[in-house]
């Protein structure tokens, strides 16, 4: 560009200089070769006229908002199929993700932050025992729920954690805690309970995170980890189910925040990527924010969250497309299974995963909730 502009400086003095002899040149020439010379030339000015940043804008698509504000939210990836499903299950999740999203919806539209937007609509889903975060955790290899949860505000980029608590009603409101009441980034164990207590934050007893379904998952994990035979599949859902959510406000802020029980069957005190910023979740005004759900390890070594949002910065790739070749390019190749949900700060939405299904949904400021749970838009 700098050369073409130059050029077209020159180009403009002469014109300015000599219009009758380019005239002469033009009418009395037969030389055909200096004609097309002549409009050549020509052509590149008004190239070079145009805005400098005329061939930056084409590297950047989606640079219109969309939307005023918007909330994405996933409940988990895993193999789910609708073979594996009954109408009434089915409808649960689907009623339950749009229970969220109008929770956050509301907030939003009210003019409410992205932050309170993402931590009441994981609250909601933290509630449930449909998914694996709050109320329906999975259990660890001794038979306890161990929490983990993440927030971050992309104003700011401060960001909280806490892992492996055992009786915070709601870990998502502890992780805020922890980004904006304390110092810190993350805490763990029972200094994040003794933290999260401090803060009045509503505490439980272990027993309240006991749900048959879970408990039986672990069962069935440890049998098929004994190396029973008679156990020949197991469904991967035992795994997965962990909640998170994305949005944007109406001051362009975004957040994102993402909760779960974890892995069933884990031990040693593990602690997977949900609480890991920029693996679990990330969120940069300049960029996106984002929130993963699929077998932490992966997700922690390849820092999935903030590789999509560094993708869009140094990169300059779209959202979807950023999202698309880290989830289902660079992960499944390495042999990561799971998916992310992610919003950038148009109000673009990218919901991309390598499993089976994934409880996905979002809303945007004209209201229409839209909920999926398998590869296809059902
Ligand atoms: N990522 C979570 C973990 O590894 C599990 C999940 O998303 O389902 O702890």
């Amino acid at each position: 560009m700098y050369h073409s502009k130059h050029f077209s400086q020159i180009f403009i003095v002469y014109l300015k200089k000599k219009p009758k002899r380019i005239y002469c040149y033009l009418t009395h020439s037969t030389n055909h070769t200096m004609k097309y010379t002549f409009f050549f030339l020509t052509l590149m000015f008004f190239y070079a006229c145009l805005p400098t940043n005329q061939t930056e804008k084409t590297m950047i698509p989606s640079n219109t908002k969309t939307t005023e504000f918007a909330l994405v939210i996933h409940g988990g990836a895993g193999t789910i199929l609708k073979e594996n499903m009954t109408p009434e299950l089915e409808k649960q999740y689907h009623n339950k993700l749009r229970d969220a999203l109008l929770t956050g919806y509301n907030i939003l539209e009210n003019g409410g932050t992205s932050i309170d937007a993402v931590e009441a609509t994981i609250m909601l889903m933290e509630d449930s025992p449909l998914f694996n975060a709050g109320k329906g955790a999975v259990f660890t290899n001794d038979g306890h729920n161990e929490l983990d949860a993440s927030f971050m505000d992309g104003a700011t980029q401060n960001a909280g954690a806490v892992g492996g608590v055992r009786h915070v009603k709601n870990p998502i409101q502890a992780a805020r805690a922890v980004l904006e009441k304390s110092k810190h980034v993350m805490l763990t164990g029972a200094g994040a309970d003794a933290f999260a207590k401090s803060q009045g934050i509503e505490m439980v007893d272990t027993s309240y995170f006991y749900t048959e379904r879970r408990w039986k998952s672990l069962q069935n994990a440890k049998r098929k980890e004994g190396g029973n035979s008679l156990i020949l599949s197991e469904d991967d859902n035992y795994k997965y189910g962990t909640v998170g959510a994305a949005a944007l406000d109406k001051s362009g802020n975004l957040a994102a925040g993402t909760s779960t029980g974890g892995m069933t069957n884990k031990r040693y005190g593990r602690i997977g990527d949900s609480p890991i910023i920029g693996a679990g979740t990330y969120a940069n005004n300049a960029t996106c924010a984002v929130s993963s759900t699929g077998h932490g390890e992966y997700f922690m070594r390849y820092l999935v969250a903030y590789d999509i949002s560094a993708r869009m910065e140094y990169a300059g790739e779209p959202l979807e497309k950023a999202a698309d070749m880290v989830i289902n390019d660079k992960l499944k190749a390495k042999g990561g299974s799971g998916g992310v949900i992610a919003i950038d700060k148009y109000g673009n939405i990218a919901m991309p995963f390598n499993t089976a299904g994934m409880y996905r949904g979002y809303v945007k400021a004209d209201g229409a909730v839209k909920t999926f749970l398998y590869k296809s838009s059902e």
